[in-house]
């Protein structure tokens, strides 16, 4: 973790702050490596200070050898100020992104002397870039997706309802040892297709129908992200053709993206494919985003995004078209940027597989 803590202070200089505080869990667990579910973790240019509560303390221990833990008992705001005060700060960097309006009323009462610095995307800068620890957990996230892709194939026929699907999606990688599902899992069939975030429902699949599956694995707190989109019997020809295009989009963003791109740039290269196809205005969302401790994490595959990838990144290219009251089509990789190319790591079959009825 000393190399994460020297990112850490590096920003800390940047911003002219004697330390930063942090208890949003992603981030305290990134940079300390405790997994417990309450604390705070303090860092300055020399110290590293973890407070948590009685329930905690030897995980803490064991979990986060690089920082002095302390038990903060009942009163949580004097047992860090008395830590602020030891450590000697005077401008504390905090996420504002993640403090409440409550939080920042309290702290500003209670400690005193102490200039509170609102930061943004300090921790999601530097979580950004994969180290490889991060990527070895990461891997292996996505093969469980992988795997229960190839699982779920023999279990989805006419009849089965979507919620059923994504239970079986769901026991299938707990018990190839994710902890649970990375976020609630789609099944968007036939209609539903068109519903991008379409969670399963109890609609039962027919023939003829295109199901989009999109999932993944949360494994030693690290997520994957994968979508593919099937067909049960054979699907209609205007499915059939979006389908196509679709793909083609997503085989040119894997196939071109690369560091020192934009996320802009990234963005276009799905983008681009499917507008001339005549569909881009139901290709609604961005073509993708980092992944790792959260689902959704810098940085964004998006219009908006300036973001520069760099190797060591990971990020999913996910372009899809949505025709509203007809269906839909979305395909997602998980890939790491490299410095010539990416590394797609999902490897479920692309090409659309149509399943017997
Ligand atoms: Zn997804
Ligand atoms: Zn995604």
């Amino acid at each position: 973790m000393q190399h994460r803590l020297q990112a850490l202070r590096k920003a800390l200089t940047e911003w002219q702050a004697d330390a930063i505080i942090t208890g949003k869990p992603v981030n305290r667990r990134y940079i300390s490596g405790f997994t417990g579910s309450a604390g705070w973790v303090i860092v300055t240019a020399r110290d590293a200070v973890l407070l948590t509560d009685f329930r905690y303390i030897d995980q803490a221990k064991s979990e986060a050898p690089d920082f002095r833990v302390i038990n903060h008992e009942r009163d949580e705001k004097a047992a860090i100020y008395k830590q602020l005060q030891e450590l000697g700060v005077k401008r504390l960097a905090f996420e504002k992104a993640h403090i409440t309006f409550a939080t920042y009323e309290e702290w500003s009462q209670v400690f005193g002397g102490v200039e509170l610095v609102p930061v943004a995307g300090v921790f999601e800068q530097i979580r950004a870039v994969k180290d490889e620890d991060e990527l070895k957990v990461v891997r292996e996230a996505v093969r469980i997706a992988d795997e229960a892709f190839t699982h779920i194939l023999s279990y989805i026929r006419p009849g089965v309802r979507e919620l059923d699907i994504a239970l079986e999606l769901e026991f299938f990688m707990r018990k190839q040892g994710a902890a649970s599902s990375s976020f609630d899992i789609i099944v968007a069939s036939g209609q539903r297709g068109a519903l991008p975030h379409g969670a399963a429902s109890e609609k039962e699949i027919a023939a003829g129908e295109l199901v989009t599956l999109d999932y993944g694995a949360l494994y030693k707190g690290y997520c994957s992200d994968i979508t593919r989109t099937v067909a049960v019997g054979e699907p209609p020809a205007k499915m059939r053709e979006i389908y196509e295009i679709v793909l083609e989009a997503q085989l040119n963003g894997v196939g071109s993206i690369k560091s020192g791109m934009t996320g802009k740039e990234a963005d276009a290269l799905t983008r681009d494919i499917i507008a001339a196809a005549g569909y881009g205005a139901e290709f609604g969302h961005s073509t993708g985003h980092g992944f790792g401790l959260e689902v959704h994490e810098a940085p964004s595959l998006a219009m908006s995004s300036q973001t520069v990838l760099k190797p060591g990144m990971l990020v999913t290219v996910e372009p899809g078209i949505y025709l509203s009251g007809v269906g839909g089509v979305r395909i997602e990789d998980d890939v790491l940027i490299t410095e010539s190319g990416c590394e797609i790591l999902t490897k479920s079959p692309k090409e659309l597989l149509i399943l017997p009825v």
